[in-house]
């Protein structure tokens, strides 16, 4: 039950096995000789599914830089809302102040300095490899969430790292010189990996509020 429609004023049908379309093909040339907006221009000629319980339905395929992405209508509708707003997600705007006016009015929380920071968190807390964010499979997954996230390369990962780590370093001195609710215990632990490289790793443990913590100070090969 679907119809191809060329751009107007031909139409190309398919298959027009539904009874339920009642339209002919002269008129559903005619409703697309209506459309004067621009923005059906951002997508193929739509493709027309009739389904079964009788809702027809425009399909929009997107001609540009997202074209498995499709945006369909119901047939009685002439709105071109959700064009545009696929056309705004889809197409880059102008400048980095539009776009973020243009992602704080849909809701958008992204923020690239924030990305970086929960990457570089997940890969030291769940002892993930940095290379894993140019996995092609997380990239998509993340993508879908949003189409248009940037994510760092796994050498921005390690530097962030660094970063945080510096930083984290200056709270822990300042942690200890005001607790004094507690002993803290300092731990050596050296091995060789594998490829015969010795490893050093100094850690502190202590305990805070019915809990233990453990922090790495310092690794050396
Ligand atoms: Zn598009």
């Amino acid at each position: 039950m679907v119809i191809s429609l060329r751009r107007r004023p031909s139409v190309r049908i398919c298959h027009f096995s539904c009874a339920q379309i009642s339209l002919t093909a002269n008129l559903i040339a005619h409703l697309q000789s209506t459309w004067r907006s621009s923005v059906y221009d951002h997508f193929h000629a739509p493709t027309i599914v009739c389904h079964l319980d009788g809702h027809i339905m425009h399909k929009f395929m997107c001609r540009s830089i997202h074209p498995t992405i499709c945006v369909s209508r119901a047939d009685y509708e002439d709105s071109t809302s959700n064009l545009k707003r696929h056309i705004e997600l889809c197409e880059p705007m102008d400048t980095p102040e539009a776009q973020t006016m243009q992602d704080f009015a849909h809701g958008v929380t992204y923020s690239w300095p924030q990305v970086r920071y929960l990457i570089a968190m997940w890969c030291v807390c769940s002892h993930c490899p940095f290379s894993i964010v140019e996995d092609r499979e997380f990239q998509k997954l993340l993508q879908m969430l949003y189409l248009k996230i940037r994510l760092p390369s796994h050498f921005t990962i390690a530097r962030d790292i660094r970063v945080i780590t510096d930083s984290a370093e200056t709270s822990l001195i300042k942690l200890f010189k005001v607790s004094t609710d507690s002993l803290v215990h300092l731990c050596v632990d050296g091995w060789t990996s594998p490829n015969v490289f010795s490893y050093l790793g100094i850690t502190v443990h202590w305990h805070h509020q019915a809990s233990i913590h453990h922090v790495l100070l310092d690794y050396v090969q």
